[in-house]
């Protein structure tokens, strides 16, 4: 017979990451024992079971995601990155390896990090909801990926007692240990070269807080059930208001 998984295990997929990481902490926090699958660790935790893989590898991914019920998807190539074949392996065949692996192991549920950029199509976008369609022309090769990735996830949610699932749309992340986004902005300023501005300076920014963002994520776990409407819904995450550049 096969042991009833306790509800307070959940794997972190992407967990050695920025975001992947400050959500370790706040599960555990909560009192989660967590398993984090990444291509490379980048920390001990007590509470924490690393295992060292590639998530287009099912066989690999197994051990990771056996008994535990909740499952959060957090890993990315950087999207930097111009390495278009990468991608489209790690974000959408990737993808589509993780939820097969989470149905076959029975998984209850998958929070997927998706972007607020998979609706984005250069005009700012304020008091956005969700019912905004997909970017006909995402703004780069990463947002394409994230937006079939987003798709694939979304469209996996069974709530006739199968995987359900839930996605989380933020935009630019920062806060402790942030390794892009204000380490960036410093060194680009640092070496004098922050005199273009672009868009007429007018432009709409979201940032939020990567606390708030974790909060989101658990928030969404732990309200997922069969019968809520978050059920294959995504949710946009900010802070109060956008700041203005
Ligand atoms: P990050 O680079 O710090 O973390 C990503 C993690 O994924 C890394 O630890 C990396 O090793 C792991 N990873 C990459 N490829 C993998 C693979 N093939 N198999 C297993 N692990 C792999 O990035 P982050 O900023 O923490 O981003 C996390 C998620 O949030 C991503 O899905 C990203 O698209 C999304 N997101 C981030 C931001 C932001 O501003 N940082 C904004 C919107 C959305």
């Amino acid at each position: 017979t096969r042991v009833r998984p306790s509800s307070k295990r959940c794997a972190v997929i992407g967990g050695s990451g920025f975001l992947g990481r400050h959500l370790v902490e706040k599960l555990l926090e909560r009192g989660y024992s967590v398993a984090v699958f990444d291509i490379r660790q980048s920390y001990e935790l007590p509470g924490v079971t690393f295992y060292q893989g590639d998530l287009c590898d099912k066989e690999a991914l197994r051990p990771a995601l056996k008994d535990v019920p909740l499952v959060f998807h957090c890993a990315s190539p950087a999207p930097a990155s111009d390495d278009r074949a990468l991608f489209q392996r790690v974000n959408v065949q990737g993808t589509r390896t993780v939820i097969q692996a989470c149905t076959e192991l029975g998984v209850q549920k998958l929070v997927l990090t998706s972007s607020a950029s998979v609706v984005y199509e250069g005009a700012d976008i304020k008091n956005g909801t969700e019912d905004i369609p997909y970017a006909a022309k995402p703004m780069d090769y990463y947002t394409e990926t994230k937006i079939e990735q987003e798709k694939l996830v979304l469209q996996a949610c069974d709530k006739e007692g199968g995987l359900l699932t839930v996605a989380i749309r933020p935009h630019g992340i920062f806060g402790p240990r942030d390794p892009q986004l204000v380490p960036i902005l410093v060194d680009t300023a640092r070496r004098g070269k922050m005199k273009f501005i672009i868009g007429d300076g007018t432009n709409l920014v979201d940032f939020t807080f990567v606390e708030n963002v974790v909060h989101g994520h658990i928030l969404a776990a732990e309200h997922l059930r069969p019968e809520s409407p978050l059920c294959g819904k995504p949710y946009h995450i900010t802070n109060d208001e956008p700041i203005r550049f």
